[in-house]
């Protein structure tokens, strides 16, 4: 089999092992006689899965002892609506860094559970760029500060998160979660769906201060509650165990690449590959995201035309690339890099689109 050049943004690229290690587990898990998903999660194998996935997060995070991993379902989608739900309190609004389509979507819903402030927007500059963080202004009466990591869509990234004092600061890293040593006490809470960085979907990672999930408000529905899960070390009802699994295993792998500060040095290295196709093309790639605010996740770029760009993805896909398409709300190209897509996919990317240059330019 010939493995495709996978730049899709979610669910994305698994690494090749990871894939095969399952596969070798799959019909008969460490003996049992049946597979993993045909297993009770009260079982002695799946509570050892849990725990491993959770106690690899910790060790590969640095994650203190004050804070609980959680492992829900709903996706990062989900936490737009279980944050307000849990953590806003009477008269206390939530503020919010407007970076883009998930910065957007997390403060819809926020709206509808209660008061909302925007710390900081780079709305009049197209989303093209993170906020310097002297421009976040958090109100100090504020619930909590949320704001997106990396925005998949417009691919920018934030290079160094803002010290909120007391305020606790809340983080959606969906897309850019274990791809770079971060400093857990910096955060009240951070989430990521797995699809992007830690897995397959199904599985939401949350890390939270054990303090911030004491006082839920009564009338939250129990399922909804930060403190049930914690309490019943996420086996409140069933889980996803499956992609808890997967979760571990790519866990496992990266631990296994030398952790994170490696990932970010290997991340590094693929990225540049293609950032400087951009920057050496001339104006005929044109990089979406300001020099400063570049993601190494989600590598968003533009052509002189949408016939152009539309011939780039058409004959991109005859090479074997995939997901090159840029989000149908933004247009444009995008190639997602997260920790599992390998450096060879990168440099042939780089390599097409050179040539491609040379055809069209
Ligand atoms: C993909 C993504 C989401 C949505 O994740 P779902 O698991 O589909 O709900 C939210 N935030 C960011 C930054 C994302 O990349």
């Amino acid at each position: 089999m010939k493995r495709a050049y996978n730049f899709n943004a979610g669910p994305a690229a698994l690494p090749l092992e990871v894939l095969q290690q399952a596969q070798e587990q799959f019909v008969d898990y460490q003996g049992a006689g049946m597979s993993l998903m045909e297993m009770s999660h009260r079982s002695n194998l799946y509570e050892q899965v849990n725990n491993e996935a959770q106690a690899l997060m910790r060790e590969l995070l640095g994650i203190p002892d004050n804070y609980k991993v959680l492992f829900l379902q709903g996706g990062a989608s989900q936490q737009f609506a279980m944050i307000p739900m849990n953590l806003m309190r009477e008269g206390r609004p939530a503020a919010f860094v407007q970076t883009g389509a998930w910065a957007g979507k997390a403060i819809k819903e926020a709206k509808l559970i209660g008061e909302t402030v925007i710390a900081a927007s780079t709305e009049s500059d197209n989303f093209n760029r993170m906020p310097e963080l002297s421009e976040i202004q958090v109100p100090d009466n504020a619930s909590y500060l949320h704001l997106t990591s990396n925005e998949t869509i417009g691919g920018t990234q934030f290079a160094e998160y803002p010290d909120t004092g007391a305020v606790p600061l809340v983080a959606d890293m969906s897309s850019d979660i274990l791809s770079r040593p971060i400093d857990v006490n910096q955060f009240g809470l951070i989430y990521a769906g797995a699809q992007k960085n830690l897995g397959p979907s199904g599985v939401t990672v949350v890390i939270v201060r054990e303090d911030l999930i004491a006082e839920s408000p009564k009338s939250l529905p129990v399922i909804f509650r930060y403190d049930t899960h914690a309490k019943q070390n996420s086996l409140y009802n069933t889980p996803p165990s499956f992609s808890v699994y997967m979760v571990g295993l790519v866990l496992k792998w990266i631990k296994s690449q030398g952790g994170v500060s490696q990932i970010q040095q290997y991340n590094a290295n693929k990225t540049k590959l293609i950032y400087d196709v951009i920057d050496q093309s001339g104006g005929f790639y044109k990089g979406v995201a300001q020099p400063g605010s570049r993601s190494v996740m989600n590598l968003t770029f533009r052509m002189q035309s949408e016939e152009l760009e539309k011939l780039f993805v058409k004959q991109s896909e005859q090479e074997g690339f995939v997901g090159l398409k840029g989000h149908r709300d933004v247009g444009g190209l995008r190639a997602s890099t997260y920790n599992a897509v390998p450096l060879e996919s990168c440099q042939a990317l780089a390599q097409f689109m050179a040539d491609f240059q040379k055809r069209n330019g």
